[in-house]
């Protein structure tokens, strides 16, 4: 059997692990035990890859009845891209939801000033830096670290991830030279929502810091104590208040503190964040479009642009919720319905 990711010594023997702690995706999904590919993209930015939907021979009839509706036989055997197989051991898994409960106990304090979350500064960088590290070595979140920092951060988790909270080891961690370096800033939308559409989004043009909206919490990550990019890359319309962001940090017995925001710029956040989706989409559903084109047997090899522009304009039209715009049945289901209108009867 592969050996665990995170100990990199025991069988990797756990079935169902979370790559992002089950409090947050619940969240994020809103459905709660449902999995399946209808999940898979709206959640998770990455480029399309065309090549995965349709086969060049297959027919428009066909394309509809195969994409068109998703069924429970569809859902059931389809596997979530967050929640993985024979990654973790079970001790390992163990110690990663010791550091989860504890601080999912965090999210029941609110305040409209910053506050203190409740937990400890280093609970707080170890919980944040598992689900980075967990994403990043999942690789299906947009999340990617380099190999050197991935070891970085699996080191420090298989170091001080303890098996009980109380068996913390605070005198070794805040001693440690290998977590040092490491520091984080936290922002929370406390008054967000039920329906408010969440979001698992790794800012692509972020390293320092590392920047990721989950959920109803913006994290910033830094490696070495560097958050610049903050100085000259827009993050989604908050960089000032990013900046006024305390910084958590490892070195002393502090507790890790939360920069509270509205849900006014919760809703502004996500609208900006919409718009990059949207960017980062356009590259891959050009050819997508292509990809349709010529399997549905038209002219050439590139669908007419008027085609394209209808698809797009469905596709974000005002019906649709703008939480689910751009998940990848929506996006099937806009061409299809577009591609409708044209065929021959
Ligand atoms: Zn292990």
């Amino acid at each position: 059997m592969v050996k665990c990711k995170l100990c990199n010594a025991k069988d990797a023997d756990k079935k169902g692990s979370h790559i992002v702690p089950h409090f947050l995706l619940k969240r994020i999904e809103n459905i709660e035990g449902k999995t399946g590919r209808d999940y898979e993209l709206g959640f998770t930015i990455e480029k399309l890859n065309a090549k995965s939907y349709f086969g060049r021979s297959v027919q428009p009839e066909k394309l509809e009845e195969t994409y068109g509706e998703i069924t429970d036989a569809d859902i059931a055997k389809n596997k979530h891209p967050l929640i993985v197989d024979n990654i973790f051991c079970s001790e390992c898994e163990s110690r990663l939801a010791t550091i989860e409960s504890k601080y999912a106990e965090t999210t029941k304090t609110t305040n409209t000033k910053d506050y203190e979350s409740g937990v400890s500064s280093i609970i707080g960088l170890l919980f944040w830096a598992s689900v980075i590290w967990r994403m990043s070595i999942n690789g299906k979140s947009g999340v990617k670290l380099t190999e050197e920092q991935n070891e970085k951060l699996r080191q420090t988790l298989d170091c001080f991830l303890p098996d009980k909270i109380e068996e913390i080891d605070k005198k070794g961690i805040n001693e440690n030279g290998l977590v040092k370096s490491l520091s984080y800033k936290i922002l929370r939308s406390c008054d967000c929502k039920d329906d408010d559409a969440k979001w698992l989004f790794f800012h692509p043009e972020f390293n320092n810091p590392l920047c990721l909206l989950i959920d109803e919490y913006v994290v910033c990550f830094s490696f070495d104590d560097n958050f610049k990019d903050i100085d000259s890359k827009d993050c989604l319309g908050i960089n000032e208040m990013i900046k006024q962001a305390p910084i958590n940090k490892i070195g002393s017995d502090s507790n890790e503190i939360v920069k509270p925001f509205d849900n006014v710029t919760y809703k502004k956040m996500a609208s900006s964040l919409l718009k990059i989706i949207q960017e980062v989409y356009l590259g891959g559903l050009d050819e997508f479009f292509d990809m349709v084109h010529v399997a549905s047997g038209g002219k050439g090899k590139t669908m007419p642009s008027e085609l394209k522009t209808e698809i797009m304009a469905e596709l974000t039209s005002e019906e649709k919720k703008t939480g689910r715009k751009f998940t990848q049945e929506e996006i099937k289901k806009s061409t299809m319905k577009v591609m409708k209108r044209y065929a021959p009867k």
